[in-house]
């Protein structure tokens, strides 16, 4: 694996054997994605099993990232051929009937009390529009049909006008939570989240759980948009989740979004993932579109840490070559193209990381500057990993951990590669080790300049201040 920019993909039917995650894997999977909206616990237990086999069968360091549904609003089941159209009024009830084309059960029963008149409800991914005409605050809300088209059972619905009053964690994400936790997985997403605080809700709840698993915050509701400086300072991670987003804000407006975000993202080194649409059409069809190969390419060229795959590997025909179609857009992209931070970010306050800090960018620098093939870093707590990526250097990024778990959850990094190594006898003895480790890898070869950064003394496994350039012997 050669490229810098990751490729998280979706587990689900079309990909759950462990010789097709192993040939996706190889193809240049860095990170596997389990959807909790769908399936079974047993199912997905037994796929976090298969990963960890992979791990340690192969000697990889693939992340699971277990995704939450969070208060995703639907639509119950409705009679067959119910049809809307536009200037129709349809009853919104919270108790559970058979829908028809004038009255359909929705799954948030203080929708009711939440909801104001003259707000707008978007069902099915957006394609229908309806607005708010009456409510009766209990149980039941009359709406206008906007823009009609077949009303079917079970669909989504967005309301990115209301100020909704669910909990970012439904019972069924803290049921799911569990099992994720306990099964050991990295990375969990949590979907629609509206502010910081949710964010801290479920750092509080892994925290109760003894676990160490980090967070991926999905952007996918107007009011996250509004508070993302706020989120990225408690997140580890972002996903731009533009399947939700673009219902839930006018869809013009995703593409700026996008590049806002990753921003932010470099400028506080937080990895970010790019999702959803990105080879659609490879669910069906062994050739993306030029419009997906340009979005991928695009987002690799904004500076994303990943971009990500759905339906394309989860119950698509071509979980295998999806992969190797992406790898080569990404490959292509940054042999062909400079990827740089939009804005240089040198630490100036002398906070408590500011050492840290410093040596991170400065070592970035260098690398530039000098042709360095290889930055080498060791960490504990993965600060280095995300400090360094985040300058985007143009040299590779390697990192060295005891901390099994740790190796798996930096794979999402960008350009960041890990090695695990517990030796802790001297800066001189690591720094050798380390040096013959990236050599017998075939990372770098005799004549190279590599940089070299860590603790000193190693012992004490403080706060890395230490930065040494070496060339390969
Ligand atoms: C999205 O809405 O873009 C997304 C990634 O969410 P999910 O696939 O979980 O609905």
């Amino acid at each position: 694996m050669t490229n810098n920019a990751k490729i998280v993909a979706t587990l689900g039917p079309a990909s759950s054997e462990k010789s097709t995650m192993l040939k996706m894997i190889k193809a240049g999977v860095s990170v596997f994605r389990i959807n909790f909206s769908h399936g079974a616990h047993e199912v997905h237990k037994q796929t976090i099993k298969s990963i960890q086999e992979l791990n340690s069968e192969h000697g990889l360091n693939i992340a699971t990232l277990a995704d939450l549904q969070g208060p995703k609003l639907r639509i119950g089941e409705v009679e067959e051929g119910a049809v809307l159209a536009k200037g129709d009024i349809l009853e919104l009830t919270s108790h559970k009937v058979l829908g028809t084309k004038s009255k359909v059960y929705m799954n948030y029963q203080n929708f009711p009390k939440d909801v104001k008149v003259g707000e707008k409800i978007l069902v099915d991914d957006g394609k229908i529009h309806l607005l708010v005409k009456e409510t009766n605050l209990i149980d039941s809300v009359s709406v206008e049909v906007l823009q009609g088209g077949p009303l079917n059972s079970n669909k989504g619905v967005n309301l990115p006008n209301t100020k909704i009053s669910l909990p970012c964690l439904t019972k069924k994400d803290l049921a799911d939570l569990k099992v994720a936790l306990e099964a050991g997985v990295e990375w969990i997403g949590l979907s629609f989240v509206r502010s910081a605080q949710d964010v801290l809700e479920l750092k509080q709840h892994i925290k109760n759980s003894g676990k160490d698993a980090w967070i991926v915050s999905k952007i996918e509701k107007p009011e996250a948009v509004v508070d993302i400086d706020n989120i990225l300072n408690v997140t580890d991670a972002i996903m731009v989740a533009r399947g939700d987003l673009g219902v839930e804000v006018p869809m013009e407006s995703v593409p700026l979004i996008q590049k806002m975000i990753v921003d932010k993202c470099h400028i506080k080194s937080k990895p970010v993932i790019i999702a959803t649409q990105m080879m659609e059409t490879m669910i069906t069809s062994m050739t993306p579109t030029r419009a997906e190969v340009n979005d991928v390419a695009n987002s690799v060229l904004d500076g994303a840490d990943a971009v990500m795959l759905s339906g394309e590997t989860s119950v698509g025909q071509f979980p295998v070559e999806v992969i190797e179609t992406m790898s080569k857009i990404i490959g292509y992209v940054e042999d062909s193209a400079d990827i740089t931070v939009k804005k240089e970010n040198p630490p100036r306050i002398r906070n408590e990381r500011f050492i840290t800090k410093s040596i991170c960018y400065n070592a970035s620098k260098i690398a530039d500057q000098v042709g360095a093939m290889a930055i080498l870093t060791m960490t504990h707590s993965g600060y280095t990993a995300f400090k360094i990526a985040s300058h985007r250097p143009k040299s590779k990024i390697i990192v060295f951990t005891s901390n099994r778990f740790l190796l798996n959850t930096i794979n999402l990094i960008w350009g960041v590669q890990g090695f695990f190594y517990d030796k802790m006898e001297s800066t001189d003895k690591t720094f050798l080790d380390i040096k013959a480790i990236v050599k017998g890898a075939g990372i770098v070869q005799k004549g190279d300049i590599i940089i070299k950064i860590a603790s000193m003394p190693i012992k004490n496994q403080g706060m890395t201040n230490t930065l040494k350039i070496s060339e390969i012997d």
